[in-house]
């Protein structure tokens, strides 16, 4: 018989030990963090692509790869499978041919958040989690904040306070409790920790659930879906916990072992803020691990993560696919931004257009060759962050305009 999901079991990261993916599970007792394992040749028979194409357009037409074994459990507020958007103008002026952008700024909360809260709360219903707490540079708060009021589980969010204010408006209208720390988002998740012992929460940060991740997985199978079941040739990510990079590598993988997309993958490199760039740091020094960031800062608040737990995770899959790491300056995004928004009428988010900085600065430095085509992820919407724009118009005097 046919099964919503071949979720199989639980293997950590790094020591292998397995794990039951029909419990509530945080990290391994080595600390690393714990991947969902399937039962690809099983997906294999059971699916087509022709009948995936034919499903609604929302990340759950990939029940099969994802750990939520009910559908009843399912938590949406249709996570619509996001556009790829050509940048003409951008790509000419930065020499790119075929610059594509995905917008995840579509999704509910306007971030690809949403497609971890989604998995991530409905599989934690399942799971007969009651209360959970979260720690947030600010835009994942907001979008478990709403699943989590969807689900009717209890949200306990930690934020530094210097968080944009947008995703703070949003977790207190959904109900969510709300904290702000002064502090980074590194101290915001030893607090979660805390409380969460104390209080028998479900902590939610990033990689310490195993579920999380396979909502962004789902960014990789889209995308080789979206390219008619191939890759790109290069994707460019803005990186901060990492997620996003390791999701869309497991999804490709995952795809790649059924036989799904060939043996090309996507050279995948990551952009950092200058300001905070542990990841670049390391890549450059061939380390397998990240040391913590001291006074990290940038306006791409996303970004602002000064140590990944899963960092030897990323740093393995950009030595895996002949990515790269690079960083770029608040002032180079803060004008991508600009320029890419006047240029092509697409309001990135500030994470986004340092993504697209990267793209510039890959292209310049011989890395992204003539030809090649180029997925830039925008991982949320510019309007988010509106607050960050100085020039607010004109007052109007009439002669000026009549
Ligand atoms: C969280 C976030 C990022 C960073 O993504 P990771 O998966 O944590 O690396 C980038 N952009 C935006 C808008 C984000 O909210
Ligand atoms: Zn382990």
């Amino acid at each position: 018989m046919k099964r919503f999901s071949y979720a199989s079991h639980l293997e950590c990261s790094r020591c292998g030990r397995k794990g039951d993916v029909s419990k509530r599970t945080q990290t391994c007792a080595c600390g690393s963090p714990m991947w969902v394992r399937y039962d690809l040749p099983g997906i294999a028979s059971a699916v087509t692509k022709e009948e995936v194409a034919s499903r609604p357009q929302n990340l759950w037409r990939y029940h099969e790869w994802l750990p939520v074994a009910d559908p009843a459990s399912i938590v949406s507020l249709h996570e619509s499978m996001t556009p790829l958007i050509p940048l003409s103008q951008s790509g000419a002026d930065m020499d790119i041919d075929n610059l594509i952008v995905k917008d995840e700024g579509v999704l509910p909360s306007g971030t690809f958040k949403a497609r971890g809260a989604s998995v991530g709360i409905s599989k934690a219903k399942e799971l007969g989690v009651e209360a959970l707490a979260i720690p947030t540079n600010g835009n994942a708060g907001a979008a478990w904040a709403l699943y989590a009021a969807r689900a009717g589980i209890r949200a306990t969010v930690i934020m530094p306070d210097s968080a944009p204010m947008a995703p703070r408006k949003e977790c207190v209208i959904a109900g969510a409790e709300l904290y702000v720390i002064s502090g980074t988002i590194g101290d915001a998740g030893r607090i979660v920790a805390r409380a969460c012992a104390k209080h028998g929460w479900y902590d939610v940060s990033t990689l310490k659930e195993p579920f999380r991740l396979e909502g962004k997985k789902t960014m990789g199978l889209e995308i080789a879906e979206q390219f008619g079941w191939s890759v790109p040739d290069v994707i460019v990510y803005p990186t901060g916990g990492g997620a996003g990079v390791i999701g869309i590598y497991k999804g490709l993988r995952e795809l790649q072992e059924m036989g799904w997309i060939g043996p090309k993958l996507p050279r995948i490199a990551i952009v950092q803020a200058e300001g905070c760039a542990p990841l670049v740091r390391a890549f450059n020094q061939g380390d397998e691990v990240s040391q913590e960031w001291k006074d990290p800062h940038t306006v791409a608040f996303g970004m602002r993560v000064p140590k990944a737990l899963g960092d030897f995770l990323i740093l393995d899959v950009l030595r895996q696919t002949g990515g790269a790491a690079i960083t770029v300056t608040d002032q180079e995004l803060t004008q991508e931004r600009a320029a890419t928004v006047a240029r092509d009428g697409l309001h990135v988010c500030p994470e986004g257009a340092a993504a697209l900085a990267g793209a510039r600065k890959l292209r310049a430095s011989g890395y992204i060759k003539e030809g090649e085509r180029v997925l830039v992820m925008n991982t949320g919407s510019g309007l988010k962050y509106v607050d960050q724009i100085e020039q607010a118009g004109i007052p109007l005097e009439l002669e000026a305009v009549l």
